[in-house]
């Protein structure tokens, strides 16, 4: 069965070619914009909310609890659409969380940009040192046994919103691009918490057209957690899973680790705003786009390519 969403989001989201870029790289380079969703300020995360949403209001939910780094574009989505159901948002969120040791690098200011815009929606946040993930999680468990703890009805949300009713939303996501124009030989994506990549690799399964995900994080075995995913939007979708090896994805372009701006990303983000006045932001899409320009540099892109723009603005302001 069909999930049901609520709206959040103007949709489809526009297309447009990148005419200077295109020229420079010498391909046929297409942008597809979701920081245009029309919702807080843009992002992925308006579309996966629109399914989680929509699954918190039938579970009654009181209080939505999720967690993230500071600069978390989805805790900002997540509490605006909390700030319109009538749900209240919750959220643990550390300076940087890691998987081994704190990143180096220079940091994005962790009071302007996301954070900022969290408060002015009125999210329950709650701000932490550097720490791993395992250790954020554990922060969001107790907090959300908090809320329970004052009998209210509490609804867990995974981290980016990559549960399978956010893939599915990319699923569909996938869909409205095929409605739109003739298919491409590439999509690139920025790829973190998986939900955005695992449905786009579903929708475009069988066809021409690759899926790459640019990482975020440097951890080459995530692809497992997006093949588990994966799982779960093939029963929505009730057909058979992707295996990990069915996904395509670097590590290459995280420059300094998870959350800290890389050199490569910087260069990109201005390049495509000098050549198309189109604006990235420094954690993921900035990345994403450095690793479409060497890609096509190398010659590994060529033909009709999408660049998938999720996003991420605020913490522009942030560097
Ligand atoms: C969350 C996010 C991503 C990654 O999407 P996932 O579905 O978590 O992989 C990419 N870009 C931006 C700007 C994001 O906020």
């Amino acid at each position: 069965m069909k999930p049901s969403k609520v709206p959040l989001c103007l949709l489809p989201t526009p297309i447009h070619r990148l005419d200077g870029l295109s020229e420079e790289l010498g391909l046929e380079l297409w942008i597809k914009r979701d920081d245009l969703t029309g919702f807080a300020l843009g992002g992925n995360k308006g579309r996966k909310l629109e399914y989680m949403i929509a699954d918190a209001l039938a579970k009654n939910a009181e209080v939505v609890v999720t967690c993230g780094a500071v600069q978390s574009n989805f805790v900002r989505q997540l509490a605006a659409a909390c700030s319109r159901y009538g749900i209240v948002c919750a959220a643990a969120v550390m300076d940087l969380p890691f998987e081994d040791a704190p990143p180096e690098g220079p940091r994005l200011n962790p009071e302007i940009g996301n954070p900022q815009l969290d408060r002015l929606l009125g999210a329950d946040l709650r701000h932490f040192p550097d720490g791993p993930w395992e250790l954020l999680y554990e922060h969001a468990e107790a907090i959300a046994k908090e809320y329970e703890s004052k009998r209210k009805r509490v609804y867990r949300v995974p981290i980016g919103g990559s549960s399978p009713l956010g893939a599915y939303a990319f699923y569909e996501a996938g869909c409205e691009l095929q409605a739109q124009t003739d298919p491409f030989d590439w999509i690139v994506a920025a790829s973190s918490s998986g939900s955005t990549q695992t449905g786009l690799a579903y929708a475009f399964r069988g066809t021409e057209t690759k899926v790459l995900g640019v990482c975020s994080d440097p951890e080459p075995e995530i692809v497992e957690d997006f093949a588990e995913l994966g799982e779960g939007l093939a029963k929505i979708l009730d057909r058979p899973p992707l295996e990990a090896a069915d996904f395509r994805l670097t590590t290459e372009f995280v420059g300094p680790g998870y959350g800290v701006p890389s050199e490569a990303g910087n260069a990109a983000i201005a390049r495509l705003a000098q050549t198309d006045g189109v604006f990235l932001d420094p954690i993921y899409s900035g990345k994403a786009f450095a690793a479409l320009v060497v890609l096509a540099e190398r010659g590994d892109l060529t033909g009709r390519v999408l660049f998938w723009h999720t996003g991420g603005l605020p913490t522009l302001f942030a560097t």
